[in-house]
């Protein structure tokens, strides 16, 4: 029997055929950052979509395009290499300044990208003989990040207190140290993480928090993220993001003491051994930080805009400006996307292993520039995908 990659990948990618498991990627012109355009069999469409994760729409923000081009004229395209090279080029102090401003730190690390950041944080502070207990929902670049540290890495209960403290009482006395790792916002659920139980949970056992807020920063708490809507800011010392979210532009970050930033800088692989942020994407972030800054208010659109989607169907009142619709098999969900999409709509499936088997989805995202009238018509055409998963209940 021969055995290439190529008979390996034609096996592989039928049984995930089979499983309703295979993606495949679709060319997507996002012309006004809402609208977007995709090449179909009979010409090109446009919908709307529902499933982006540029919150404010700042990715298509002349403001932002502006300064990533002046970026480019003064600075170029690339790095040329790794920021402990020649790649730190001075936007990346002005953007590490920023984000510790935004975050209440006392010093900020930028990465290439989130993923990026994860894999080089967690290796820094933990490693064989280290203990990692992480939410089992968190995002797969923190699950990353702790299996390639060589720390034990046990999964806790989805936000279940209990749980994670009787995994503090059975390990954290056999570890030198202990990290706790948790999206603030659950990427594909949109629910927050207790930060403040997590907080206490961790000093009882001396133990250090990470927190991943690529979902909160720009949208949660006038833009400050999730730290800062749990009443009084949570005093979380490892606070790690993205800039390619809200902030509408590419790179990842970390805000943290001084102390654990020069650690990181001279320490985390991802940073020492990748070149650095392109300077069209630190000044991009720049401008979109100087806007949340200056508008408070406009952060908080899209989470409107999500309440008025749930209040309308009766689902509970979200978190975020992300509305899981959880529909159990993969084929399920696809169809659910094929439907809405022949009604204008763009929601893409989420599938396992995205998410656990059995929990396939729909995953609306609501951006603060959706027309009111475009949500009440997509309301109508989820209605009848609402009403037997309710019923079943
Ligand atoms: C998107 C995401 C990341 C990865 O960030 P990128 O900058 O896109 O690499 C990390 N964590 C969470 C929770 C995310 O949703």
């Amino acid at each position: 029997m021969i055995n290439t990659p190529t008979t390996f990948a034609v096996a592989k990618l039928a049984e995930l055929e089979q499983r309703h498991q295979r993606r495949r990627l679709a060319p997507t012109d996002r012309h006004d950052t809402i609208r977007i355009m995709r090449p179909t069999a009979t010409g090109a469409r446009t919908l709307i979509s529902f499933c982006c994760n540029d919150y404010l729409n700042l990715t298509g923000d002349a403001r932002l395009k502006a300064a990533a081009k002046n970026a480019i004229d003064r600075y170029g395209v690339g790095a040329g290499a790794s920021r402990l090279i020649t790649g730190d080029h001075p936007l990346l102090g002005e953007l590490e300044a920023s984000l510790a401003a935004l975050k209440g730190t006392e010093d900020a690390v930028v990465f290439g990208s989130g993923y990026l950041a994860n894999l080089g944080i967690i290796p820094t502070l933990a490693g064989p003989g280290d203990l990692i207990l992480a939410d089992e929902l968190s995002h797969a670049c923190l699950m990353a990040g702790g299996q390639l540290s060589g720390a034990k890495l046990i999964r806790f209960a989805h936000n279940d207190m209990a749980d994670l403290e009787a995994h503090l009482s059975a390990h954290r006395a056999n570890h030198r140290h202990c990290l706790i790792l948790t999206d603030g916002v659950f990427s594909m659920d949109g629910d927050l993480a207790p930060l403040t139980e997590l907080t206490d949970l961790a000093d009882k056992h001396n133990a250090w928090l990470m927190s991943d807020d690529a979902h909160g920063i720009g949208v949660l708490a006038q833009g400050r993220g999730s730290t800062f809507a749990h009443g009084a800011a949570v005093n979380v010392p490892l606070q790690m993001g993205t800039l390619s979210k809200a902030i509408g532009s590419y790179g990842g970050y970390l805000c943290a003491d001084k102390a654990v930033c020069d650690l990181i800088k001279t320490r985390a692989r991802t940073l020492v051994y990748s070149t650095g942020l392109p300077p069209a994407s630190a000044a991009a972030a720049l401008a979109a930080l100087e806007i949340i800054k200056a508008e408070p208010e406009f952060c908080a659109a899209p989470i409107i805009k999500a309440k008025r989607f749930c209040k309308a169907l009766g689902l509970p009142e979200p978190q975020s400006p992300i509305v899981p619709l959880l529909l159990g098999d993969e084929a399920s969900a696809l169809a659910a996307s094929a439907k809405l999409e022949g009604a204008g709509f763009l929601v893409t499936p989420i599938r396992p292993p995205t998410v656990p088997a059995g929990t396939a989805r729909l995953r609306f995202t609501f951006t603060a520039g959706h027309a009111d009238a475009d949500i009440d018509q997509l309301v109508e055409h989820v209605r009848d995908l609402v009403q037997p998963a309710a019923a079943a209940e």
